[in-house]
């Protein structure tokens, strides 16, 4: 099942709506969209009571981000990050498409509430920036906004790279500290934040009665696989794995990759497991962009393992000696693992790499490739041993070394 879907409770506004369709700025501007705010410290307080986390993938509290660039010396600077470097998330390039004035209201709500003068929104997507540019011609915000186009890599949208990119450089991420909030766009501090979070930021001030289930949701990009096809959708916190599968055709997977590729591969129990930061943490994943791919039972996770590995050695930026040597070895050594051709070590050299390099990298490119081969480890070691006796029952070998699975349309 292909398309956009709402699980939200019959009556909650949410960030999908209306379904497929566009959004001018009357339209906006009649459901309460660019009201005027008054008192910006209340309303950034409502927003820490909501516990609203950033959508990008860290998960990080956004209120601690503005309070802390609110409390940074002025000028102040705020970036609309909607540039989703995860190829199977298309979230953000859908709002972007389709919910411009939402995404440029939160801009405007977050400058008031840091205090910033400049607003940005970055992107790589064509259609996207035709949207945007558009709806700025359309709404005249009070704060100055414009649109910095960059390139759709893996690390693009990574906070420092977005900086960097503002700035005129290259899409690269850099060593932290500084962080942004510290020193960002043009020496000042800067707000990168994810184009969803400043959604829900301004849905929260136009329905102040809903602000808990607004910040409570998430929007989730779902694919797999096969015929079924993939779906974007609006669901509350906690939704277990299984609605979302059924709901676009993938109800008979067996097993998951997480947050993109960022949050591993889950195996057995996965149907239990809830769309939340905190549940999947505990479970040892990560929700990251909230994309999820399912595999079936003619999936073999090795080969999975293995394509997503090469794909994130493919996008190494190359700036860090322990990413290019770390992602390169993970992603051969499963690739010849996938192929059954990899040494009798092989497997407790992948062990002890996905255990040793997590944040080693400037950023979370080379945690997700270790990510995925812990988890692969943890959850499929009877697969890895069929590839070494060369009888894997879903595969014949042969590993698909692109990426080209995970790639999703926007629908
Ligand atoms: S960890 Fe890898 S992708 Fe990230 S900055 Fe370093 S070299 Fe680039």
């Amino acid at each position: 099942m292909t398309g956009v879907y709402s699980l939200l409770p019959e009556g909650r506004h949410g960030l999908l709506a209306p379904p497929g369709g566009g959004e001018d700025v009357d339209g906006y501007l009649a459901v309460g969209g660019y009201a005027p705010l008054v008192a910006p410290d209340r309303l950034l307080d409502r927003i820490a009571a909501t516990g609203l986390r950033g959508r990008g993938g860290a998960g990080f509290p956004a209120a601690v981000k503005l309070r802390a660039v609110r409390d940074a010396p002025g000028p102040r600077v705020v970036v609309a990050n909607g540039e989703e470097g995860e190829p199977g998330s298309v979230k953000d390039r859908w709002l972007l498409r389709h919910r411009p004035h939402v995404v440029l209201d939160g801009v405007r709500l977050a400058a008031a509430m840091t205090g910033a003068e400049r607003g940005f929104v970055y992107l790589s997507d064509d259609r996207a920036e035709q949207a945007v540019r558009q709806a700025l011609a359309e709404s005249a915000p009070e704060v100055r906004i414009d649109v910095v186009r960059t390139q759709h890599t893996y690390v693009a949208g990574e906070e420092t790279a977005v900086v960097r990119a503002v700035n005129g450089g290259p899409a690269l991420p850099t060593a932290k500290p500084p962080r942004p909030f510290e020193s960002g766009v043009g020496g000042a501090p800067t707000l990168v934040a994810n184009v969803e979070t400043l959604a829900r930021v301004a849905v929260m001030y136009s329905r102040p009665d809903e602000a808990d289930s607004v910040a409570g949701a998430h929007l989730v990009t779902l694919s797999g696989a096969g015929a079924a096809g993939a779906a974007l959708a609006e669901v509350p916190a906690g939704t277990h794995l299984k609605v979302l599968a059924d709901l676009c055709g993938h109800g008979t997977a067996t097993a998951v990759v997480l947050g993109g590729m960022f949050g591993g591969l889950y195996g057995e129990g996965w149907t239990d497991l809830p769309l939340d930061h905190d549940g999947l943490k505990e479970a040892g994943g990560a929700l990251g962009c909230g994309a999820l791919h399912f595999l079936h039972p003619e999936d073999c996770p090795v080969g999975v393992a293995a394509e997503a590995t090469a794909y994130l050695a493919a996008q190494s930026a190359r700036q860090c000696g322990v990413c290019v040597s770390g992602t390169g070895a993970l992603a051969a050594t499963l690739t010849a693992a996938a192929h059954g051709e990899a040494g009798h070590d092989s497997v407790d050299k992948l062990r002890r790499w996905s255990q040793q390099l997590p944040g080693r990298g400037a950023c979370g490119l080379l945690d997700a490739a270790a990510r995925i081969v812990g988890s692969l480890l943890a959850h499929f070691p009877d697969r890895i041993d069929a590839h070494r006796r060369s009888d894997c029952p879903a595969c014949a070998g042969a590993a698909p070394e692109d990426g080209r699975r995970f790639t999703v349309p926007v629908p």
